[in-house]
């Protein structure tokens, strides 16, 4: 089976978020169960000289504004990649895929990611190479254009599924922009991709595609709710009997303590003493007072309201008189960056905070630190709970989406069971953050306990296994009826 997968990351050519690591791992895992899986992407700069063989495949003039070309190349692991290159769009100093230099969305993102859509249904048409997919998988909005330009192509188009990563980014855009993204006014209607008066990618994914996955079975419920629907939940609800929640994996290549090369030392389930020289390295290069004796939370994430970090703000005086430390790895909204930066000069020696992206420091986080906290107030899947679970970090998380899934919570039957993995809270509100925080500083102070805990994370199927059989399962039944939206 041939799929095409159109994305706008992929790690490790590019990455901004869990997206990235799930485009990157999942084809090479379904390669393993026969699935020939090419990546289609923008060629941002510096993503071409990231491949091995790179050639043009293809010439696209006219590419909304300028010409392109399409190229091809692999990835160091093999992953099969087609990159738009299409200087006009994507090849522009300072900022990221997003977003430009000035912290704005560059002002051409709808013909940016329109772009990518069409020419990811020019491929699935068979109109640009010789390789026909004979399924595609969308990722997000900046993917789901391509869904409106195989229904308007009025000609068989292989079956599409459409993976909402995260329902909150919606690709909205003014109306007026229709016909420069080469679609017909009736694509502009209620049961077409108009959204309150404008127009949005995602809607356009929902309605045309046949199928619809996200990244965890409780979001997928969640979404159908005007809680968590975010304007979508009644289309969605519409939809629901092609919806689909697969949890996501992790790339044990990457995230694995006992071969990451970022660490001070490796360890595993088996070698458990040596993460505490991880711990220790890490406490003097963020300069925390070195103690084994404190438990140590870590944070690596978008500091943004969707991830509820102003939760752990709201309760770091409580968790700091009990002596815990607290290490954050992030970058996001300025408001707080500068609270968690007046936090770390509040407390020297107890928290230290790194504002910014940085790959390898994210893996000595999670390798040195006690637990990680996740209090999303949202989270589709999650992926640093994961690699916390791989690493003997505890998760402390809110029991949304996700999180739930993923986490099971210490509470005293599952201690007796001895099936507990973390921490879960909910409702999902500050004071209840600090009860989760607190029975985590109470877990840690009886060693043995916290010990089988780990342990217990650390071999958890977490790996890409189960999750690339539910991908197939459901290729294999798009393919077998393709379901056809009413
Ligand atoms: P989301 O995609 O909503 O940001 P996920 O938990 O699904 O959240 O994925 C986040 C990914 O980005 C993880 O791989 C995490 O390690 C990484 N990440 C987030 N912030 C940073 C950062 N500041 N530095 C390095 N890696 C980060």
């Amino acid at each position: 089976m041939k799929a095409l997968f159109v994305t706008s990351e992929c790690y490790p050519l590019v990455k901004t978020g869990g997206l990235a690591d799930v485009v990157g791992a999942l084809p090479l895992a379904l390669a393993a169960t026969g699935v020939e899986a090419k990546v289609l992407l923008p060629a941002y700069p510096g993503v071409r000289e990231q491949l091995r063989g790179s050639r043009k495949v293809a010439s696209l003039p006219g590419m909304f504004g300028g010409d392109a070309a399409l190229v091809g190349g692999t990835t160091a692991d093999g992953l099969a990649v087609l990159l738009l290159d299409a200087p006009h769009l994507y090849a522009r100093k300072g900022g990221g895929p997003y977003l430009g230099p000035d912290g704005h969305d560059w002002p051409d993102n709808h013909l940016r990611f329109g772009a990518l859509s069409w020419v990811g249904a020019q491929v699935a048409l068979g109109r640009v190479l010789s390789w026909r997919p004979d399924l595609v998988h969308l990722h997000d909005w900046q993917a789901a254009l391509t869904a409106a330009y195989l229904h308007f192509a009025k000609e068989p188009a292989p079956p599409s599924l459409l993976t909402i990563h995260n329902l909150a980014f919606q690709g909205v855009f003014g109306a007026d922009l229709l016909p420069a993204l080469r679609l017909p006014a009736s694509a502009l209607a209620v049961d077409g991709m108009e959204y309150w008066g404008s127009l949005s990618f995602l809607k356009a994914g929902v309605q045309w595609c046949d199928h619809l996955s996200t990244v965890s079975p409780t979001y997928a419920r969640e979404i159908l709710t005007p809680d968590q629907g975010m304007g979508f939940d009644g289309l969605l609800r519409v939809r629901s009997h092609h919806l689909t929640g697969i949890v996501n994996g992790i790339d044990d290549r990457v995230w694995n303590p006992a071969t990451d090369t970022h660490l001070a030392a490796s360890y595993s389930a088996r070698r458990l003493p040596a993460k505490a020289t991880n711990k220790a390295a890490l406490q003097v290069e963020l300069g925390l007072h070195v103690r084994v004796d404190v438990p140590l939370f870590c944070v690596v994430s978008r500091l943004t309201t969707q991830k509820g970090l102003d939760m752990l703000l709201a309760e770091l005086p409580g968790l700091m008189a009990r002596g815990a430390q607290l290490a954050v790895l992030g970058a996001g909204e300025a408001w707080m960056e500068a609270d968690f930066r007046a936090a770390a000069r509040q407390y020297p020696g107890q928290v230290a905070v790194v504002v910014g992206y940085d790959e390898p420091l994210s893996h000595r986080l999670q390798a040195g630190s006690d637990a990680i906290v996740v209090p999303s107030r949202f989270e589709p899947c999650g992926l640093t709970q994961l690699y916390g679970l791989r690493y003997g970090t505890l998760p402390v998380v809110a029991r949304v989406g996700g999180l739930a899934d993923t986490v099971i919570d210490a509470n005293e039957a599952a201690l007796r069971d001895g099936v507990a993995t973390g921490f879960q809270f909910s409702p999902v509100e500050a004071a209840q953050l600090g009860v989760a925080l607190h029975r985590a500083c109470d877990l840690f102070a009886d060693t043995l306990a916290w010990q089988r805990m780990q342990k217990r994370a650390m071999t958890r199927e977490v790996g890409w296994g189960v999750a690339a059989g539910g991908y197939l399962t459901l290729y294999e039944r798009l393919l077998a009826s393709t379901e056809r939206p009413a």
